[in-house]
């Protein structure tokens, strides 16, 4: 097993064997030609089944988790579909935690659930919450950690262990920390999923999902669901995600180094109420995410002084964060969840603080991004 740049770099990329292209091609192509009628080549049949960019990105992205099977998907929601189409039916029960990216609560409550699937919240800071939402019929456990937007930290091996005892399956949202900082099946997650339009592509220019796995059953329920339901990666996103999978490392390494001087900056400001950041000694996940994130990330949220109209002037304020939905890529986003991002959730258990601001970190000069915030947090001030 190689260092994990080297394995993003190479894994599932060799050289072309007929020209030597260093880089793998966009097999931008529905169908591939039989040699008699069966007789493929390779396998490759129709692309919905197989293509070969996707599967260099499959391999790429199963070898970076720790798993034996990766699955791209057209976005983070289709491959969070195909997990739950895949592994529960009509009368199965679920937990998720009371934190989670809009969407995904979303999927649960307004497209499974009238389907005959039971939903219930637990906190996910908590293992023995989560413990005490089991019931019989009890399939599947799923968590994301950090947590969008308020980077709640779950202790991954705490739950894992909550999930093995009760026989269910646990579904990691790997997305905020990316391959490079956690690797959820390592700690005993069953599933990964990730939106790849997120740390994974990390320039803003693709919406892309994954699924990995570890377990042959598993692998072959995913991989039945990613061909019977249809929603595959195609050729071009799948080879941007794998581009961008190149330099996940160091841009990560970057965000995070970002990341850590802005949340000392909002720290500092009397007009910030609450600094949400878990590499923070103050955050309570520091220390679980400490041991299972190699640094903290790049996600901050942070509660400003003068309620919901002070964040949304403030949002709407800055020159070098731009505002904007999505998060992961090399330039800064800055948003307001209440109103954008988790707007789906209003009104139920999942609804967030409206003077809450999230602060997607990129690899900009860190003095740029402090400036610039210090700035609109001044010309805001009532
Ligand atoms: C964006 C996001 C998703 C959904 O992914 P899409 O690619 O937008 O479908 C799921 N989970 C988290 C944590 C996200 O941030």
């Amino acid at each position: 097993m190689t260092g994990f740049s080297t394995t993003a770099i190479h894994a599932g990329q060799e050289p072309d064997p007929r020209t030597g292209s260093v880089v793998p091609a966009i097999y931008q192509t529905s169908t591939y030609k039989q040699d008699g009628v069966g007789g493929l080549r390779e396998g490759y049949e129709y692309s919905r089944s197989a293509n070969p960019t996707r599967d260099a990105l499959q391999e790429c992205l199963a070898e970076l988790e720790g798993g034996t099977k990766g699955f791209a998907f057209a976005s983070g929601l289709a491959a969070e579909d195909a997990i739950l189409r895949g592994v529960l039916k009509p009368g199965d029960h679920v937990i998720i935690p009371n934190d989670a990216y809009g969407g995904t609560f979303r999927l649960f409550d307004k497209v499974h659930r009238p389907w005959g699937v039971e939903v219930s919240l637990a906190k996910v800071s908590q293992a023995d919450a989560i413990r005490g939402e089991i019931r019989p019929n009890t399939k599947l456990i799923w968590i994301e950690t950090p947590t969008n937007p308020l980077l709640g930290i779950a202790d991954i091996e705490a739950v894992a262990a909550v999930a093995r005892e009760a026989g269910v399956l646990l579904v990691v949202d790997n997305t905020f920390a990316s391959p490079y900082l956690q690797n959820p099946l390592t700690l005993g997650a069953d599933i990964v999923v990730h939106s790849t339009t997120k740390y994974c592509g990390g320039h803003s220019d693709v919406v892309g999902g994954a699924v990995v796995v570890r377990d042959a059953e598993l692998a072959d329920t995913i991989g039945f669901h990613q061909n019977a339901m249809g929603a595959v990666a195609g050729p071009f996103d799948s080879w941007l995600v794998l581009r961008g999978l190149k330099t996940l490392a160091v841009r990560m390494e970057r965000h995070s180094d970002n990341a850590e001087r802005v949340a000392d900056f909002l720290l500092g400001r009397d007009d910030v109420t609450h600094v949400y950041y878990p590499g923070l000694d103050s955050h309570p996940g520091h220390d679980v995410a400490a041991q299972q994130m190699r640094r903290p990330g790049g996600m901050i949220s942070f509660q400003v002084a003068g309620g919901q109209r002070r964040a949304l002037d403030l949002v709407g304020a800055t020159q070098v964060w731009t505002l904007g939905e999505s998060l992961g890529g090399v330039e800064s986003l800055i948003e307001h969840p209440a109103k954008m991002t988790h707007a789906s959730v209003a009104g139920t258990e999942l609804a967030v603080p409206d003077d809450l601001i999230r602060c997607s970190v990129g690899i900009e000069d860190a003095d740029d991004l402090i400036a610039d915030l210090a700035e609109a947090l001044d010309r805001t001030r009532g």
